[in-house]
């Protein structure tokens, strides 16, 4: 008689089997050989299947752009993005030598430079694999990521993990991170200068990583990064260069928890970063 696995193995089964399904992974365990760049490329330029206009601010988060709107880009598209000019919150920081992750939380020490210092639990710096060719960046830290002092560990970390783990990889592979380190009271979006503040610990975190690729979670993620107040549907699923790396915005899981429906397009985004990291290329139902 065979086993049956235990229930916990069961329902994150089950729970996998219905993410793969959202994504249009129908036949992901009959299908899970390598694909050729060039369907590599087809998937990638597969047809939107679900027209998703913008995302939303998350959940009890003002809709309003973390930076002014005169900051320019330090990054551009593979075609620059035309946004205003001005002054970058990154120009400045240059790449140290002999960085390393450690280092760069110990200068962040038990900080108190902006006031979410306040209320929160736990700092967040990341987790990960610190040579991670993948980061992700979210927004902020939540409720039980400030409890924890991990990223994305609650709802739409579990949606994330799933998310990492369709693209053939494990957590432990990537590094994740936020813009800001600290909780943000009532999870509302964080304000300028708490993301002027943090903003340079996250960016020597991806300096030092130096990844291949950089995904940003969310408009908070993506408009800090890019220094632009483009909404994000304007840029997702693009290929953008930041600091001479590639980065890929799409949206948020707390937006897709959701908005389920925009699944499918962020799948279709992670088939690109998969194509670029040398990853097997799941068949979807789009193409
Ligand atoms: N949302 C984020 O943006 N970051 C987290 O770490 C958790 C939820």
């Amino acid at each position: 008689m065979p086993e049956h696995p235990p229930e916990s193995t069961q329902q994150k089964l089950s729970d996998r089997l219905r993410y793969y399904e959202d994504i249009g992974i129908g036949r992901f365990y009959r299908d899970r050989g390598p694909v050729s760049t060039q369907q590599a490329a087809a998937l990638a330029a597969a047809p939107e299947v679900t027209p998703v206009v913008e995302e939303p601010s998350l959940p009890k988060r003002e809709p309003k752009s973390a930076l002014p709107a005169t900051v320019s880009v330090s990054t551009h598209k593979l075609e620059p993005l035309p946004v205003p000019a001005g002054p970058s919150l990154f120009e400045a920081i240059n790449k140290i030598e002999n960085e390393t992750l450690p280092l760069i939380r110990e200068n962040l020490g038990e900080c108190t430079r902006c006031k979410l210092h306040k209320t929160r639990k736990k700092i967040v710096f990341g987790d990960g694999n610190p040579n991670a060719q993948l980061v992700f960046v979210g927004e902020g830290p939540g409720a039980d990521e400030d409890a924890q002092g991990l990223p994305f560990v609650g709802r739409a970390g579990k949606l994330l993990t799933q998310m990492i783990e369709a693209m053939g990889l494990q957590r432990k592979d990537v590094y994740i991170c936020n813009v800001v380190k600290c909780r943000p009271p009532e999870n509302r979006q964080p304000e300028k200068d708490e993301v002027e503040e943090c903003s340079p610990f996250l960016l020597r975190q991806i300096d030092t990583i130096a990844p291949k690729v950089i995904v940003c979670l969310g408009s908070t993620a993506a408009q800090t990064i890019l220094q632009t107040n483009r909404g994000i549907s304007h840029f997702r699923g693009e290929w953008l260069e930041f600091r001479g790396r590639k980065l890929m915005a799409t949206y948020h899981p707390a937006y897709l928890l959701r908005n389920p429906a925009a699944k499918s397009e962020v799948w279709k985004d992670l088939q690109k970063v998969m194509a670029e990291l040398g990853l097997a290329v799941k068949r979807s139902k789009a193409t």
